[in-house]
Parts: C-alpha cells; sequence; structure tokens
C-alpha cells in the first residue's frame, strides 16, 4: 500500500526487521513503567490496552494479553475472560471517542494469517467510516493516518477516564 502521509513508514519496516529479535514490543511493552512513551493506555489484572503505532485508521487500538503467548488456545479461562471483557470496554470507549460508524475487532493468529508480532497474541480494534475505503484504499490503494498518534493517546486514555474512573 502506498502511503500519503508516512513518516512512520521506515519504522514499520524497521519494525519487521527487529520482529526477527528475541525481544518482543509487546512484553516490553506490558513491564514498561513508561506507560506513555510505549503507548500503554490502560492496563487491567492480565491484559492490557496499547495503541497500534502504525494506524490503519485513527483509534486503531490493541488489546493484549500480559503473557507472552502465540494465540487464543494458550490463555487460561480468567486471561480469557479478562481479554474479551477489556475489548468489549476498549470498543466502546472508541465509539464515545470516535463515533465511527463501525468497527473491525479482529486477531491475526500466526504470521501466515498477517500477524505481525506472530508470537504475542493482540486483538486489534480498528474504527471505521463510511466511504474510509471506498475511494482512498480500495481504489487509490492508499491508507491516510489522519491524526498524530499522541492525540489519539489523549483522546483514548481521557476516554477511558471518563467511561471506567
Ligand atoms: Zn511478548
Amino acid at each position: 500500500m502506498k502511503t500519503m502521509w508516512s513518516p512512520w513508514r521506515s519504522k514499520y519496516i524497521q519494525g519487521f526487521a527487529n520482529a526477527q529479535d528475541d525481544s518482543c514490543f509487546l512484553c516490553t511493552a506490558s513491564s514498561t513503567t513508561a506507560q506513555k512513551e510505549h503507548l500503554v493506555v490502560r492496563e487491567f489484572e492480565h491484559s492490557f490496552v496499547i495503541l497500534n503505532r502504525f494506524p490503519y485508521n485513527s483509534g486503531h487500538t490493541m488489546v493484549v494479553p500480559k503473557r507472552h503467548v502465540p494465540d487464543l488456545t494458550e490463555l487460561d479461562t480468567s486471561e480469557l475472560h479478562e481479554l474479551f471483557e477489556v475489548v468489549q470496554s476498549t470498543q466502546s470507549v472508541l465509539q464515545n471517542v470516535y463515533s465511527p460508524h463501525g468497527c473491525n475487532i479482529g486477531i491475526n493468529s500466526g504470521r501466515a494469517a498477517g500477524a505481525g508480532v506472530p508470537g504475542h497474541l493482540h486483538v486489534h480494534i480498528v474504527p471505521r467510516w463510511d466511504g474510509d475505503t471506498n475511494f482512498m484504499s480500495t481504489l487509490a490503494d492508499i491508507t491516510i493516518a489522519s491524526e498524530a498518534i499522541e492525540e489519539t493517546y489523549q483522546k483514548v486514555s481521557d476516554g477511558f477516564e471518563q467511561q471506567y474512573g
């Protein structure tokens, strides 16, 4: 895909190169105290909410179990339940903050399925608007990130704060 505004593009490619390393950026984000720097919006007992640094759309968020497991089959019941409760909460926050027309919620399980970080399960939540793919993405094969990631962070953090205290 071509991008019209892509200061993050080189980092994206760098990210793929780094994916070969032993270090897992989701584990790093999970254990950091510098949550904002790592784009961690909210932390729960078994999982956390993190912004996607390379968003497909404004508000592109991921819900991640703290444990480094590759797919759903590795989660125990309490981890699984909490993960999807947090997916529900995150969707609710994104709806309040962005008023999207729809939402893609999905898991790419394994590299063959398109997972950028195949070792560490994460659930993508991508707000969608009518027409956001009609011309720019589908016909012109272009994506637009219309909002700076710092702005997204502030909005989503505030959204959680307002809704869940
Ligand atoms: Zn990990």
